[in-house]
């Protein structure tokens, strides 16, 4: 099978009624169409076999991870998505492995309405490069620099899952922490929601910790007091790993691709309303402070800097 055989049998899908695409894959170039009041947000994002997954990673959660990354940074911008490009490196054109990574790469554009417009299929180590086009009206995209003292401070979902997952390693458990490890699920809906609503968002990759600290730096270089016992957990990371190092891989490990926003206070009330709507935990961890330091509370007293990432093993090779 060559590279065209390949492309037409498991990437080329019909763009008909995709909003926007005019040509899609097939041509030297995809055409998109241009809607007025409306700005372009283009995110990309790589993923390299030993570095952000290893070789016993299923070829269906390689191709879901893939798309899902950067459907997060779309999330967090507050747009829509439209669609995307594929830059696929392969050791070898092992047939099975490349239908498994299409289907369930395309099973989550589908879920979104995202057109795989084009891409490139080359060998070599693997390696899998997504670029992503999204749409918001024009103005209107949440920025890492817009938070405020006094904004309460959110999170969509549990945290921690992942990191559980990559830390108990097992990779052999089926539950809800391999879930969270290996099929990471896009807030969507909730970035396009907070829209009007956030002064501030960014998707948690590298650690709720770190990711949090880019907004406060970004925004003035505020500062922030979290509340830790109310970090929503995993409760099987809760189990699997005891209370408090699940505390402190939802503080500091990554791969959890759920929003962290700020609000002003007096629009909590429209959280808890999304909440309900999105049948999806939103939880106020805490609020941002003038301070320019980001103090973690835990029993009573600010936890230190060695507690709050202790031995977070950040690397897929073992
Ligand atoms: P060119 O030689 O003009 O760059 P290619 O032969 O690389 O064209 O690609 C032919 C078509 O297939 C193009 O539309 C390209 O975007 C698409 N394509 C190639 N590889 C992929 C892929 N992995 N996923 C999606 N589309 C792809
Ligand atoms: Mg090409």
């Amino acid at each position: 099978m060559d590279e065209f055989e390949l492309v037409a049998r498991y990437f080329d899908q019909p763009q008909a009624g995709r909003k926007g695409v005019t040509l899609g894959i097939g041509d030297d170039g995809a055409v998109l169409a241009h809607t007025p009041g409306t700005e372009s947000v283009v995110v990309t994002d790589t993923l390299v076999c030993g570095t952000h997954f290893h070789k016993e990673h299923s070829a269906a959660s390689i191709g879901h991870r893939a798309l899902a990354v950067n459907l997060s940074d779309i999330a967090a911008m507050g747009a829509s998505a439209e669609w995307a490009t594929l830059n696929l490196t392969l050791p070898s054109f092992d047939e099975s492995w490349i239908e498994q990574f299409a289907a369930s790469l395309l099973a989550l554009a589908g879920r979104y309405d995202v057109a795989l417009v084009g891409g490139d299929t080359t060998r070599g180590p693997l390696s899998v490069t997504m670029t992503v086009g999204g749409r918001v009206n024009t103005g209107a995209a949440l920025r890492r620099n817009g938070a405020q003292p006094g904004d309460s401070i959110y999170v969509s979902g549990l945290l921690g899952g992942a990191a559980a997952a990559l830390e108990r390693d097992d990779m052999r458990l089926e539950d809800a922490l391999l879930d969270a490890l290996w099929y990471p699920q896009p807030r969507l809906d909730l970035g396009v929601a907070l829209v009007g609503l956030a002064h501030s968002a960014i998707d948690i990759s590298d650690g709720l910790l770190s990711d949090l600290g880019h907004v406060l730096h970004a925004s003035a270089n505020l500062g922030a007091d979290i509340d830790a016992t109310r970090i929503p957990l995993y409760p099987q990371a809760e189990r699997d790993l005891g209370h408090r190092r699940a505390l402190e891989l939802a503080l500091g490990g990554g791969d959890d691709y759920e929003l962290c926003f700020t609000v002003p206070t007096a629009r909590r009330g429209s959280v808890s309303v999304l909440e309900e709507e999105l049948t999806l935990p939103l939880t106020c961890i805490g609020e941002v402070t003038p301070s320019g330091a980001c103090h973690v509370r835990y029993n009573g007293r600010i936890l230190t800097e060695p507690e709050l990432v202790p031995g977070y093993r950040h690397t897929w090779s073992r």
